[in-house]
């Protein structure tokens, strides 16, 4: 290996990733008092939250009755029973504080007449523990919700004097021989030099992996880098197998249309111009959770009702809604039914179909975002100076499917858990220690390594078999024979890693070395997910599995974790937490009301 050189920083803490998660954390450890840095690969507010439309959840009450209790069911309804009940009572508790905070950093909320922060309703959330009609729980700022987040965090982190290191790109974690996260190795893509980032915590906040699949309504950098570097930490990804469709991907593009257009009251329709979902769901019809929505248009679509030529989609109807409504309340997705689909919102239909969306999985931890290392008989073992929040984090509030606008909700409260929880464990006053040179130099071994490699199997070529891999075999419906080809295959396509082919070999701005870090990220996140899936014996939130239709608690009611070396899994299985934070006689939750039960619409 050349001789690299490179410089180091020291921090308190190191956030890697600033989209709405990362943000908050840099945020919240900087008014803690903590030198923090904000490593990230893109300009802050570029980050895949700028592109979160519909809203943020939390129980105001500022359209009706509403209280955390009702969010607490429709959340653990919502996870199918897989969600940590500890976890989905601190982000549902905590969700109306953290929302005001927003609202006074500066976010512009969209107001009521009186003058409050408007809310709409959104799939899964109701009222009286699933018995009464829909409520408004989420907060939007008209449909650009996200991006109205982003700018007011990355504004509030500038004023409290984090530093961001924009355009670094995180190759590894480095770790101690005990395992202590010690720093990152970051690579500067502008001008090639390298930094080791000390810090006594590190925390990742670098967003999901649905570019794992062909079609995701992500954006491309959502890479899953984070759950490779855990990786390759030999630490465990969670719950891999969960991957979320969004019923309204537009066809063709993936281009998201916000499950908020069905919340302002667009339904979908098949080819005979059926509202079809009144048959599937009909308490909550269009408005059932998101899984479920893209299963019966899946359904839909397979016996033959799908719209267009090819009868492979379905139609996304808004056109009955007044104009006014659409201009003021969805005015981003009217453009990009225009732009996407050639599509006059006001007038047709917009063709759709369900788009991977969200990753439930990622790296466990717990409700303060430190991340676990769990062992034999102690399933709850923190991994020392690592955290883990946001998207790439599994804590786990959204089980094995997430409610719409429990996402944004999740990345602000978890953000801002982490930052007080380092704020007690992390002291200030003492020096950094330095990353061991054995850790620095395996991180820059493995860059190196792919920077000259001379194999046969280009970077995109390969990244698009394990797309078209997965997306084949890992998806809304899933068999033991899908699923077992799936493994097959995705172990031949992980195994082909080691036969890469990079061309750029300079330093700057080498955007073919950038993917193909990418790439080693994306691949074990890939893996674990089709593999846990093929162990699971059942159907459970996203996770539809057609040899096992029916949810089976007494033996799955767990989440997996998957410990990912090359091209092979370790599977092993941790508890759900069943306790709650409270008990009814603290004013918290009965649990009658949330024990497990089928879950209908
Ligand atoms: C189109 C779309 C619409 C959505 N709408 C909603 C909605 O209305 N409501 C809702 O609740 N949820 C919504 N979601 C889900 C939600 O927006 C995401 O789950 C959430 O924004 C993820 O935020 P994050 O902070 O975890 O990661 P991201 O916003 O994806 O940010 C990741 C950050 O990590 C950095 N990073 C990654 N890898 C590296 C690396 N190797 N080195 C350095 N930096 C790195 C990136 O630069 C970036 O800053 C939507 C998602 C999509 C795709």
């Amino acid at each position: 290996m050349a001789a690299y050189e490179y410089e180091t920083h020291d921090y308190d803490v190191v956030v890697v990733g600033a989209g709405g998660a990362g943000l908050r954390a840099t945020l919240g450890m900087a008014e803690q008092g903590l030198r923090t840095a904000c490593v990230t690969k893109v300009f802050p507010t570029r980050s895949h939250t700028v592109a979160a439309q519909g809203g943020i959840a939390a129980s105001l009450g500022n359209m009706g009755p509403d209280n955390w209790q009702w969010h607490m069911y429709d959340t653990v309804k919502g996870s199918d029973w897989l969600g940590d009940t500890d976890a989905m009572e601190y982000l549902v508790r905590e969700a109306p504080k953290a929302v005001y905070e927003l609202e006074h950093y500066g976010v512009p909320f969209s107001r009521t007449e009186a003058g409050k922060i408007y809310q709409r309703p959104f799939g899964g959330h109701t009222t009286e523990f699933g018995e009464g009609p829909p409520v408004q729980r989420t907060c939007a700022a008209a449909d650009r919700t996200g991006h109205a987040i982003l700018h007011t965090l990355y504004g509030q982190s500038l004023k409290e004097k984090a530093e961001f290191f924009i355009e670094y790109f995180a190759i590894d974690l480095l770790m101690s021989e005990d395992g202590q996260c010690q720093g990152v190795l970051a690579w500067k893509l502008d001008d090639g030099t390298l930094h080791v980032f000390a810090a006594k915590m590190v925390v990742l906040a670098t967003g999901g992996y649905g570019r794992a699949y062909f079609s995701a309504t992500s954006a491309h950098t959502c890479t899953g880098d984070g759950g490779g570097m855990v990786a390759r930490a030999g630490l465990p990804l969670q719950d891999m197998e969960f991957v979320q469709f969004h019923p309204t991907g537009i066809y063709g593009s993936g281009c998201l249309i916000t499950e908020g257009a069905r919340g302002e009251g667009g339904y979908l329709t098949n080819a005979e111009g059926e509202r079809f979902m009144e048959r599937y769901a009909p308490t909550y019809k269009d408005l059932a959770s998101r899984d479920v929505v893209s299963r019966c248009m899946t359904i839909e679509i397979r016996e033959g009702r799908g719209v267009g030529a090819n009868k492979d989609h379905i139609h996304l109807n808004l056109s009955h809604l007044p104009p006014e409504t659409l201009a003021e309340r969805l005015p981003g997705i009217s453009e990009s039914a225009k732009i996407f689909a050639g599509v006059d919102v006001t007038k047709e239909p917009i063709p759709v179909l369900p788009t991977v969306h969200y990753n439930m999985g990622g790296i466990p931890t717990n409700y303060w975002g430190e991340v676990l290392n769990p062992a034999e008989g102690d399933p709850d073992r923190v991994a020392p100076g690592l955290m883990a929040v946001g998207e790439a984090g599994c804590a786990s509030v959204h089980g094995a499917n997430r409610l719409g606008s429990n996402s944004l909700i999740d990345l602000v409260v978890f953000g801002r858990a982490a930052a007080i929880r380092a704020g007690q464990i992390v002291d200030p006053s003492t020096a950094v220690p330095l990353p061991s040179k054995a850790a620095i130099d395996k991180a820059l071994g493995r860059m190196d390594g792919l920077r000259h490699a001379n194999g046969t199997v280009t970077t995109a070529e390969l990244r698009l078999e394990m797309q078209k891999t997965m997306q084949a075999d890992a998806a809304v419906f899933r068999t033991d024979k899908s699923l077992a080809d799936g493994v097959e295959k995705m172990t031949a396509v992980a195994g082909k890693l080691g036969d890469i082919k990079v061309s750029d070999r300079s330093m700057i701005w080498n955007s073919d070395l950038m993917e193909t870090l990418e790439l080693t990220n994306l691949m074990p996140n890939a893996l674990a997910t089709v593999v846990a899936a093929e162990a699971r014996k059942e159907s459970r939130g996203a996770h539809a599995h057609e040899d096992y239709p029916d949810r089976d608690d007494a033996n799955w009611r767990k989440h997996s974790l998957s410990r990912v070396e090359g091209a092979s899994v370790d599977l092993t299985y941790r508890p759900v937490h069943l306790d709650p934070l409270t008990r009814t006689e603290d004013g918290g939750i009965d649990l009658k009301k949330i024990a497990p039960k089928a879950r209908v619409y």
